[in-house]
């Protein structure tokens, strides 16, 4: 469920009618709603509520300040993948013992930056990198607290470019080498094992791929204390697919994904951490568009819109399907025809849908594209020199810019020309 509807024959976020926004503040604009993302928080830590547990937002997911201060206020924590996110969550007011630390490529300067810090546990995705852990926590005279993520070798059953759990995929380390990894990092001064960590890929949308998972991981955390390990907190990733669509059938729901957890690792005591992304942020968020041109070609009609690949690159890059619905809500008889969806840059990748069955539409037109929330702007570039698109918070009955529009002269001033090109 999210809080962008139709009422009153247009289309709202929460209790602001888009138009409105897109009056102030332009097109192309990404807008997210604040209950949305609360929501979807709660959702997670209720399902957790059986025993301890922290739900740590993926903010890769979104990762806008406001974003983030929203959901630390409601009590996340923050899975980070690099350096720039640590920094996004501290100045967000995230404590360094609400934040972890993921991602198969930790810097010496990241991991330094963040001993200094301060951190809930380091989420190890190989040997070399926990020798550099080790190593930098020891001469800093800190201890780090560390999981190491497993490779469980399940199959996520979903897009190729975004399933990590196979074992010919770069994260973390082979399960069955789990034992003799755990051993080295017991050895290794300025470590302390807290756990396991598992993350299998995004956009599930059954749970028997995190059960065969989870199920692995309950076997390993039996064998580490057999060995002597204190395992007692269990991070299970993210992954949990949202609807797209709202004709197809519907991905679980957090409840129930609580619930299979309780089943599977509810009787080992740990506490539990999970790292939801997608299903946090994505229907938290719209794109929205104006229609720039109807060209009627040869056997089909291509909308031209104002957005672009660069702004939301999901449908180039994973074949992904985003509901893309008008903001004047269509009377219930009026007859839809196909479109091809594209935006202006200068290449055939630069379509978001073909043959969409719409109503009729012009120039001038507003549209939405529904479930931009999450993988959307902060995947978005300049390319073409087309302005990063802003971010627009909706609370209630108020809006606020959360990222405003560059201008042209602010983008060209961020390049900066050589002596030997500078005029005398
Ligand atoms: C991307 C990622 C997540 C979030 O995945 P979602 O599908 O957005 O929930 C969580 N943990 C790790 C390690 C990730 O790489």
């Amino acid at each position: 469920m999210d809080h962008f509807l139709y009422r009153d024959g247009q289309l709202y976020a929460e209790d602001v009618p888009v138009a409105e926004i897109a009056a102030a503040v332009g097109s192309p604009a990404y807008i997210y709603s604040t209950a949305t993302l609360l929501r979807h928080f709660t959702l997670f830590d209720e399902a957790l509520s059986w025993g301890p547990h922290l739900v740590c937002y993926a903010m890769k997911a979104a990762s806008n300040q406001a974003i983030l201060k929203t959901l630390a206020e409601a009590g996340a924590g923050m899975d980070v993948v690099s350096g720039g996110e640590y920094a996004r969550a501290k100045a967000a007011g995230v404590p360094g013992d609400r934040i972890v630390f993921s991602g198969v490529g930790k810097t010496r300067e990241e991991i330094r930056t963040v001993l200094e810090g301060g951190i809930r546990q380091f989420n190890i995705e190989s040997e070399p990198e926990m020798r550099a852990i080790s190593e930098i926590a020891a001469s800093m005279g800190v201890t780090a607290p560390v999981t190491i993520r497993v490779n469980p070798d399940v199959d996520a059953k979903t897009h190729a470019k975004i399933a990590t759990g196979k074992s010919e995929n770069k994260f973390g380390i082979p399960i069955a080498k789990a034992r003799e990894v755990y051993a080295e990092a017991a050895r290794l001064p300025g470590l302390k094992v807290v756990g396991i960590d598992v993350h299998i890929g995004s956009q599930l949308t059954e749970l028997e791929p995190f059960a065969m998972a989870y199920r692995k991981v309950a076997e390993l955390t039996q064998e580490l204390r057999e060995d002597g390990h204190e395992i007692t907190r269990l991070d299970l990733g993210g992954g949990l697919g949202i609807p797209y669509t709202r004709s197809n059938e519907a991905p679980p729901l957090p409840v129930e994904y609580g619930a299979m957890i309780e089943r599977e690792l509810g009787h080992l005591g740990c506490e539990i951490e999970i790292e939801p992304g997608r299903l946090i942020a994505g229907n938290a968020g719209i794109l929205l568009s104006e229609v720039i041109y109807l060209k009627e070609g040869e056997g089909r009609n291509f909308l031209i819109l104002d957005a672009a690949m660069n702004d939301l690159i999901r449908p180039a890059m994973y074949d992904a399907h985003h509901d893309i619905v008008p903001v004047i809500e269509p009377q219930a008889a009026t007859e839809q025809q196909p479109y091809d969806i594209v935006g202006p840059v200068c290449e055939s990748g630069d379509t978001f849908a073909k043959g969409r069955m719409m109503p009729p539409l012009g120039p001038g037109d507003l549209v939405a594209f529904r479930s931009a929330g999450a993988y959307g702007a902060v995947m978005s570039s300049e390319y073409n020199s087309r302005a990063l698109v802003p971010e627009v918070l909706v609370h209630g009955d108020q809006f606020a810019v959360i990222r405003r529009r560059p201008s042209f002269e602010e983008m060209i001033n961020r390049d900066s020309l050589p002596e030997w090109l500078q005029a005398d």
